[in-house]
Order: C-alpha cells, then structure tokens, then sequence
C-alpha cells in the first residue's frame, strides 16, 4: 500500500505494529538531510535527537551512504564465523586506534546493537574473572534483553511482570547529584557517598571475590544525562583493583564523539577492562562492538561467544566512514563547542525560566530538567512541551523522567542550533509556572 500521508501511515502503524512501540512524536519521517529530517507532507524538522544519539554525521551523509551501496554491491553478508571480511577487521582495528587507555592494544568483537554488546560484555567478564556477580547502578539503562535488562535500572516500566532476570546483579545508587539519593545537599559535601555505598555492599551483599565486573555508564544517558562528580569513576577503578573486578564502561550513547570527547570516560582518564559501543558507530545501521584488554579476550575460547550478523560487511563499512567523517571534519571538537553554546543559552535563561531545575551534560549530551514548582519532576509538562517543539519543527525527545535531551548531530551549525532553541525556549516560556 502506497503512503497517502502521516496521518494514514499513523492509522496503518496502530492497526498493525505492536503498541508497545511508543512514539515521542507524531511525526511521520519520510527522509532525512543533514541535521534535519522531512516528513511525508515535505515538512523540515531540525534534528534535535539524532535517532536517539546516533546519526553523529547526521542524515544521508554522502560519504556513509557511498561506502554502504560500495559495499553492498561487494558482499552483503559472509557471517564471521564462516571466514575473515576485511570491513570486519578494519573496524576492529580503527576502533582500536582511536580507544581509550590501554584498550588501544586490546581486542575486539563485532555485535549487532547496544544490548547484546552489553551481554556480551559482562558475558566475557563473568568467564575469565569465573566470578557470578555484577554491580550496576541505579538510573542507568544498559539495554532491554533479558541480560541487559538486568543491569537496567532506569525505570520499573521495562521490569514489570519480569522479576527473574539475570542472577547475581546488585545496584547501588548512581551520583544523581540535583536529586541527591542521599538527599545531601551538594557533592561538594557529600564525600562522594554514592562510592562509599559500593563499600558497603561489598561488606554486606556483594562479597568482593565474587564480584566479576562493575558496568557504569560514565554519564548516564537514558536515566537522564546525568553527570557523575568527580572522584566516583575513579573511586571505581581503584574499589575494582582493590577486589580483582573489571571495570566496564557502558558508551552505547556517549561514545563516538557525543561528549566532546572520542568516549566520555576520557573525561575523567580513567583505565577500563572492556567497553561497548553502539548506536553512533554504525552510521545508522545496526552495530556494536565490545573492545577488551587483549589479555582478556585471549582467554575466551573459539565459538564460546558469536554471532551471525554481528560484524556484517555494510554495517562496517558504514562504520568505518562514520569515523573517517567523525575526524575529517573534526567532530569531537565541535561537540565540544556546541555543546558549550547550549549550555550558556539554557543558564543565560534560568533565571527567567525556572521551570528549568538543572542543566547538566558534556558536549552534545545535555539536559535540562523540568521541574513543578514544588520541586518535583514536570513528568506531564515534558510531553507537552516535546509535542509543541515538534509541531514547530523541531524533533525533541527527554530522558529521564522529565529531562530535555539535546542530541542532535555532531555536524550542527551554530546558526542551526539557535533556531531550535529559540523555538524551545519560547515554548517553555509558556508552560512557566
Ligand atoms: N546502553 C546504553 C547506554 C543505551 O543508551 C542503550 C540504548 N538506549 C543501550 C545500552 C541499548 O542499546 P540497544 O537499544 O541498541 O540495544
């Protein structure tokens, strides 16, 4: 059946797709250019959410599109474990080159999303420290198959009638510093008690030689682009030493340039064991990645893990001018710099705007937390606003439970950026309590 526009589109969605799939927006895409999207009236949006943090070199970039049709006329599939792609090993190894620490002399698997690179992080932790537990953090999201979603716990909505997850996963509180879970008042004066919580799970549930790996985000993405006070990475690294676990980081969302770093654990220069990746490094097409310190990987042995469409040749090669684009036309550093305008606008703006409790994040990953005037998150005002911003041609999307994401492409223009947030700004001027 040929589209006759959104709104039947939106009637033929609801008759035949899963209602689960929720959508932010009522927007039908038809395709996208740059740092905007179309839809199927040929209405231009600016691309504040990126496919959820994710098309990094924004929409159709030409040289991503060249590389996947090259490719796709070469070989489509060939399955890694049946013989050798050199898109596959060229991946690896650009990953490798650009990873941060000592991950440069690591090594790499290939998976197809966010979650499975998660399971099969914390699968590879498990069998080489032959520990069972994994400690994870509250407010974060680390994907929704049955493994990842065990370390999820951003939101109780994803767990309901699905009480036997993975065994052996504790949480304790992520450093959700505006909403203290400590109710301290700071995290100048806190003492960075979050860390001090791990402390206490390793004496009273978690016995520390049965620990595998503790996983964290470095800024948490779903739970609300939430940025750790410093010294709670590092606290990590050394309780892990300490206790002989590894270190995982979660990049699925921050990696790739999106913090104005390559990885947002660069940031605070903090020594991982293994970190997985996703959504960005496939260009828009389907692809993780678990790189491991070299002698971690060494120890897992052939056909224990694997995959068949993990490593697929186009998705590489999608890849592969993802990162090529991503230094050419040097990215990380505007991530930086935008990231920067946005931050200045939203805090020239708090003071008239106090619907706005927090702005928080590093490069193109930034929040601003809606808030009643009691304080509490403005979880209703936030749908409101998402649909008027969109009705005004801007794709907005939030995280947490009441947080603006802005994530737009990393190629976004100052020029490009000050439309949408004028357009939001003046939006929330008006749910202004
Ligand atoms: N980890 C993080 C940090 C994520 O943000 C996500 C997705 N939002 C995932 C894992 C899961 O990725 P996917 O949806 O590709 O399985």
């Amino acid at each position: 059946m040929k589209n006759k526009g959104s709104m039947s589109l939106i009637e033929r969605d609801h008759a035949a797709v899963a209602a689960t799939i929720y959508r932010y927006t009522d927007i039908a895409f038809d395709h996208g250019e740059g740092v905007y999207l179309y839809d199927l009236e040929g209405r231009e949006y600016l691309d504040f959410v990126s496919g959820i943090a994710t098309m990094n070199v924004g929409h159709g970039h030409p040289d991503v599109v060249e590389a996947i049709c090259e490719q796709a006329r070469t070989l489509i599939h060939g399955a890694c474990h049946i013989g050798y792609m050199e898109p596959y090993v060229e991946l690896v190894e650009a990953l490798k080159a650009v990873a941060p620490g000592d991950l440069k002399d690591g090594k790499g698997i290939l998976v197809n999303s966010g979650s499975e690179a998660v399971e099969t992080g914390i699968k590879l932790a498990r069998y080489v420290t032959n520990r069972p537990m994994i400690l994870a953090f509250t407010d974060s999201f680390h994907g929704r198959s049955m493994g990842a979603l065990a370390l999820t716990a951003s939101n109780t909505l994803y767990r309901r009638r699905l009480p036997s997850l993975l065994t052996g996963v504790h949480h304790t509180p992520y450093p959700y510093c505006y909403r203290c879970p400590l109710k301290h008042a700071s995290a100048e004066n806190c003492d960075l008690a979050c860390l001090n919580l791990v402390e206490k799970a390793l004496e009273s549930v978690v016995p520390p030689e049965d620990l595998a790996a503790i996983i964290v985000e470095p800024i948490a993405g779903e739970g609300g682009y939430i940025v750790p006070p410093d010294g709670f990475l590092a606290g990590l690294r050394q309780i892990c030493d300490r206790v002989g676990a590894l270190l995982i980081a979660d990049e699925v969302q921050s990696g790739m340039g999106r913090t104005g770093k390559m990885f947002a654990i660069e940031h605070w220069d903090i020594e991982l064991d293994i970190i997985c990746l996703a959504k960005a490094l496939g260009g828009g097409l389907p692809l993780g990645a678990v790189l491991a310190k070299a002698e971690l990987m060494d120890q897992w042995p052939p056909a224990a893990q694997g995959t068949t469409f993990g490593g697929n040749p186009v998705a590489c090669r999608a890849g592969l001018a993802t990162l090529k684009i991503i230094k050419s036309e040097s990215l990380v550093e505007n991530a930086q710099k935008m990231g920067d305008y946005i931050m200045d606008r939203l805090c020239s703006h708090q003071k008239e705007l106090p619907i706005i409790g927090d702005i928080r994040g590093r490069g193109l990953m930034v929040g601003a937390e809606l808030v009643n005037k009691d304080g509490s998150p403005a979880d209703e005002i936030i749908k409101m606003v998402i649909k008027e911003v969109g009705s005004q041609g801007v794709v907005l999307t939030k995280c947490g439970a009441s947080t603006i994401r802005f994530a737009p492409p990393l190629i976004i223009k100052e020029d490009q950026l000050e439309k949408g947030l004028s357009t939001i700004i003046k939006i929330l001027k008006k749910y202004q309590w």
